[in-house]
C-alpha cells in the first residue's frame, strides 16, 4: 500500500514536471521562432525600399548580355544570403545573388511563373542538390524614369535560421529530458523521505485497528453471553433480539477490520484448494435465502468451473457481493448471477437492478469505509468495508473485479478469476 502510494506520487510528480518542462521548451521555441520571423520580415521591407531606390536610378544597357546583368556575391554563409531580381518591361535587368546558380535559377523560374501581390510577404522554398532553401519574398511594382513599368523582387533567406531553430529545439528538448530525469531522482528522494513519516503513522494506525478490534471482541462476547442468558431465563423478547442483532453487526465489523489488518500485515497465507464454484454459489444462495426472501434470483451457473483459491476467503467474497446486491437493489428486487467462462477464464457476474453507482464513485467504493451517497440516502446499513475486503481477497489471489453500473438502473460486479 505504502509502496503503491510512493510509486504513484513519484510518477505523478515526474509526469507533471516533464509536461511543464516540455510546455516551457515548446513555448520558448515558438517565441524564438516568431521573433526571428519578425526580424527577417522587418529587414525585408527595408531591403525592398533600398532596392527600389537603386533600381529607379539604374542605367540599363539594353545591349548587355544576361550574364552581365547577374551580379554574383561571393559568400561563405550562403544560407543567410538574400537575393534580388529587377525587371523592366518583364526583362531581367539586374540581379544580385550568391554563387549558387541552381537556387537562383529556381527562384527566377518561380518569380516569372507565379503572380505575387505588391507589398505582401510570401514563403517560398526551393530544393537544390537535396537541400531545402527557405525564403520570404516581397515584390513591388514601379515606374522607371522613362515611363516604362517594372518590378523589384527581394528574397530574404532564412534557411540558416531554420536550421539553427531545429538545433535549438533539439537542445531544449534534450535539456528538458535531462531535467526530467533529475526531477525523477529528486522526486524519489523527497517522496522516500516524506514517506517515512507517513508510513510510520500508517503502521501505527494499522496496529491500532488490530489492537482495538481484539480488545473489542471480549466485551462483545460477554454482552452476547449475557443476552443469551437473559433469553434463557426470561425468554426471547424484541429487546434481546435487537441487542443480538446489534452485537452481530458490530462483531461482523470487527471481523472485517481484523481481516483487513491481517491483509495489511502481509502475513495472510492462503490455503489454496480446488473450489467447485457452482456448488459454492448454490450453498451461499441457500444460506442467504432468508435475507433474499423477497428477491427474485435468476442463475446461469455453468458446471465444471473450478478455481484455485482459499475456500473461506472465496466464500466471503461471494457473500459480500451477494449481500450488497440484495442490500442495494430496489423492489421488485431481481438479481442475476452468472458463472461462466470468458474465453478460457472463469468469471462470476453478480448483477442487480438497484440504485446503481455514480461513475465518479466507482473507483472509490473499493476504498475502506467509503460509502456512496446514494447508499446513505437509501439508509442501508453498512460499514464501507465489504468491497475493500473483496478487493483485498481478489488481489491476494491475483484476480480482479470489474464493475459496470448506472445510477438508478443497477450494477454488475464481475470477478475475473484470471490467473490460470
Ligand atoms: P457497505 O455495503 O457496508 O456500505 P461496501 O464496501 O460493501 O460497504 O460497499 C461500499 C459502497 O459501495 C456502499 O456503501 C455502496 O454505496 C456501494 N455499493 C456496493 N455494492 C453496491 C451495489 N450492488 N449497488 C449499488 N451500490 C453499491
Amino acid at each position: 500500500m505504502i509502496n503503491e502510494i510512493r510509486h504513484r506520487l513519484v510518477l505523478k510528480y515526474t509526469v507533471v514536471i516533464a509536461l511543464v518542462l516540455l510546455g516551457l521548451s515548446l513555448l520558448s521555441y515558438f517565441m524564438q521562432k516568431m521573433s526571428n520571423i519578425r526580424f527577417v520580415e522587418e529587414g525585408l521591407e527595408d531591403y525592398l525600399d533600398e532596392e527600389i531606390w537603386e533600381a529607379q536610378r539604374f542605367e540599363f544597357d539594353e545591349n548587355s548580355s544576361v550574364q552581365d546583368r547577374i551580379h554574383k556575391i561571393a559568400s561563405n554563409a550562403e544560407s543567410f544570403h538574400n537575393y534580388t531580381f529587377w525587371y523592366k518591361n518583364n526583362i531581367l535587368i539586374h540581379t544580385e545573388e550568391p554563387l549558387m546558380d541552381d537556387v537562383a535559377q529556381k527562384l527566377r523560374q518561380r518569380i516569372e511563373k507565379d503572380a505575387f501581390e505588391n507589398g505582401r510577404i510570401y514563403h517560398v522554398n526551393v530544393v537544390s542538390e537535396g537541400q531545402k532553401w527557405y525564403f520570404f519574398l516581397m515584390k513591388q511594382s514601379l515606374v522607371f524614369d522613362d515611363g516604362i513599368s517594372g518590378e523589384v523582387f527581394v528574397l530574404g533567406n532564412y534557411t540558416g535560421m531554420k536550421v539553427s531553430a531545429h538545433i535549438y529545439l533539439r537542445n531544449i528538448l534534450l535539456s528538458a529530458l535531462v531535467l526530467t530525469l533529475i526531477a525523477w531522482l529528486l522526486g524519489c528522494f523527497l517522496v522516500n523521505k516524506s514517506m517515512v513519516y507517513i508510513s510510520r503513522s500508517y503502521n501505527k494506525q494499522k496496529q491500532f485497528v488490530s489492537d482495538a478490534s481484539h480488545e473489542l471482541r471480549t466485551p462483545l462476547s460477554v454482552l452476547m453471553g449475557y443476552t443469551e442468558l437473559m433469553e434463557y431465563r426470561y425468554g426471547e423478547s424484541a429487546e434481546t433480539k435487537a441487542m443480538k442483532k446489534e452485537i452481530d453487526g458490530v462483531s461482523a465489523l470487527i471481523d472485517a477490520l481484523l481481516d483487513i489488518a491481517r491483509f495489511d500485515s502481509g502475513k495472510m497465507s492462503l490455503s489454496v484448494e480446488n473450489i467447485h464454484m457452482k456448488d459454492l454459489l448454490q450453498m451461499c444462495l441457500e444460506n442467504m435465502a432468508v435475507v433474499a426472501k423477497d428477491t427474485e434470483i435468476v442463475t446461469h451457473l455453468e458446471d465444471d468451473i473450478v478455481v484455485q483459491g482459499d475456500l473461506r476467503l472465496v466464500r466471503q467474497l461471494v457473500f459480500i457481493l451477494l449481500d450488497n446486491a440484495i442490500k442495494y437493489s430496489l423492489p421488485p428486487r431481481r438479481l442475476v448471477i452468472v458463472l461462466k467462462r470468458r474465453g478460457e477464464v472463469p468469471i462470476l457476474e453478480v448483477g442487480d437492478n438497484g440504485i446503481g453507482i455514480d461513475k465518479a464513485e466507482q473507483q472509490l467504493i473499493f476504498e475502506r469505509f467509503y460509502r456512496a451517497d446514494k447508499a446513505r440516502e437509501a439508509t442501508v446499513k453498512g460499514s464501507g468495508l465489504g468491497l475493500a475486503l473483496a478487493d483485498a481477497i481478489v488481489k491476494l489471489h491475483g484476480w480482479h473485479i470489474e464493475l459496470v453500473s448506472a445510477l438508478h438502473k443497477g450494477s454488475v460486479f464481475t470477478v475475473v478469476f484470471d490467473k490460470h
